[in-house]
């Protein structure tokens, strides 16, 4: 049956949360092994991606931690499309299809060392009003329910919208088919304006550019934006100039970030993170080459999706938040823009969507600074009551959030309970919201 495999990881990325027990983690290596597995023991069963997501939903040790390592991950791919396994990372499925000059039809994220199964699990995202998030790019799903059953839903399935951002509790997802297209180039313009111009013009940028990216230096009331769009589009771009006028900006930012993480090293991922930013310029290149630039480092990360059309009036009750707030952030908000999302429980179901991101750098020994989880409450209250909800991958307090306001919040739960009555693939606190 199952084997018991003593180097699986048993904690989360960073290492900084225990998310299993040694003992209690097995690998299977398809589709056949999980079945058997799912049928012969009586586990509660939490399956394991990369374990990037916040640790809250996906510990394991109220039962068993399963590891789905495959021996070939990318099984088929053409012009049109690519077939992989669950635990096949998103950098090996947009490295191969670069290769052949070919991409997925969105924006990669910020870091892309994640399944895709457990990507897709959470809702992960980057940024384009005219994609929606990553679940929007597949066109089966190939998964085993409670039973050990194996199926295949395809796009426009009845239940599909549920296994678009399944949570990891519908079952073990085997395989996936996903949409490809050509892979282009992009012109990146690059500039700073001030928060005044975020708020009024953010939309507009949006309607201009193919994909938007901010950052908001919310204590300058600052903000340095990336419209990106097709190197066809004729817009002119000049990678050669190099403008420094957030370079002040970013030393104070590294400056409260180094008091706030009691270290002067500007070599430390969290500050790089900010580094990253002096002297920038514009570039061009394709969509991997501009956005695959995260620097991962043990961080909570929080994220919240507010329609885009009440972008202004969150973003001034977010401001109005920040200066009234005991706390300081010590990185700027993240302002990622998505289109609307077929994935039932994706903030951005149904509507045109801002990601709000926010990102509390841990300090070496996994302490955070004072308040910051207190601010975090503030922010989300705040976001909510402008129809916001969570990146179910990241930190988030379901007590500030009003999710039967998701149409198909319902339809959920009943698909959830058809393929896993017993609630085997149930994290305990993820059944307080959907059981
Ligand atoms: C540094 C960093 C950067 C990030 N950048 C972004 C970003 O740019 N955009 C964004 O949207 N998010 C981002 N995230 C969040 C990240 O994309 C999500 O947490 C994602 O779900 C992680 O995928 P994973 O493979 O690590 O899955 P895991 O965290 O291991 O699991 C996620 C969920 O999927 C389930 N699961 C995993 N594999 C399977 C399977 N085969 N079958 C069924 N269920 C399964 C798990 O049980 C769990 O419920 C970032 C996180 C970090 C820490």
């Amino acid at each position: 049956m199952q084997r018991i495999v003593h180097d699986l990881p048993t904690t989360n990325w960073c290492a900084t949360t225990s998310l299993a027990a040694e003992d209690r983690s097995v690998v299977v290596s398809n589709a056949d092994e999980a079945a058997q597995l799912i049928r012969e023991c009586d586990s509660r069963l939490q399956t394991f991606g990369a374990r990037f997501s916040y640790p809250t939903y996906v510990t394991a040790h109220d039962g068993l931690a399963v590891h789905l390592r495959s021996e070939q991950q990318i099984l088929a791919s053409d012009d049109e499309t690519i077939t992989v396994t669950g635990d096949c990372t998103l950098g090996a499925i947009w490295d191969h299809l670069r290769d052949r000059g070919r991409t997925l039809p969105i924006c990669p994220p910020v870091i892309t060392q994640q399944t895709v199964a457990g990507a897709l699990g959470t809702g992960t995202h980057a940024q384009g009003t005219g994609e929606g998030i990553l679940a929007d790019t597949v066109l089966s799903i190939d998964y085993l329910d409670a039973a050990g059953q194996l199926h295949r839903i395809e796009r426009g399935g009845e239940a599909f919208g549920a296994l678009q951002l399944h949570l990891g509790a519908l079952g073990l997802i085997t395989q996936l088919t996903l949409q490809v297209t050509t892979n282009s180039d992009y012109v990146a313009q690059k500039y700073t304006t001030s928060g005044d111009d975020l708020r009024q013009n953010f939309r507009v940028w949006n309607e201009r550019s193919d994909h938007v990216k901010a950052w908001w230096f919310t204590e300058e009331d600052r903000v340095h934006v990336w419209e990106v769009s097709s190197a066809d589009s004729g817009i002119t771009i000049d990678p050669s100039g190099t403008h420094t006028d957030l370079n002040p900006i970013l030393q104070a930012t590294q400056q409260r970030m180094g008091a706030e993480l009691r270290s002067d090293d500007r070599t430390i991922a969290p500050q790089r993170t900010v580094g990253r930013f002096y002297d920038y310029s514009d570039v061009t290149g394709d969509l991997v080459e501009i956005f695959r630039n995260g620097i991962p480092a043990p961080q909570i990360n929080m994220e919240v999706g507010v329609p885009l059309d009440r972008f202004e009036a969150a973003a001034d009750d977010l401001r109005r938040v920040l200066a009234d707030s005991a706390y300081r952030l010590h990185y700027p908000v993240i302002l990622r823009p998505t289109g609307p999302s077929s994935a039932w429980l994706a903030a951005a179901y149904d509507r045109p969507t801002c990601w709000f991101g926010f990102v509390v750098y841990q300090r070496a020994d996994g302490s955070v600074a004072d308040g910051s989880v207190e601010l975090l409450g503030e922010i989300q209250a705040a976001l909510a009551a402008h129809e916001g909800l969570p990146h179910w991958g990241k930190y988030f307090d379901p007590v500030h959030y009003d999710f039967a306001a998701l149409s198909r919040w319902e339809d959920f739960k009943a698909v959830r309970h058809r393929l896993d009555p017993r609630g085997r693939f149930l994290h305990p606190r993820l059944a307080n919201l959907i059981a």
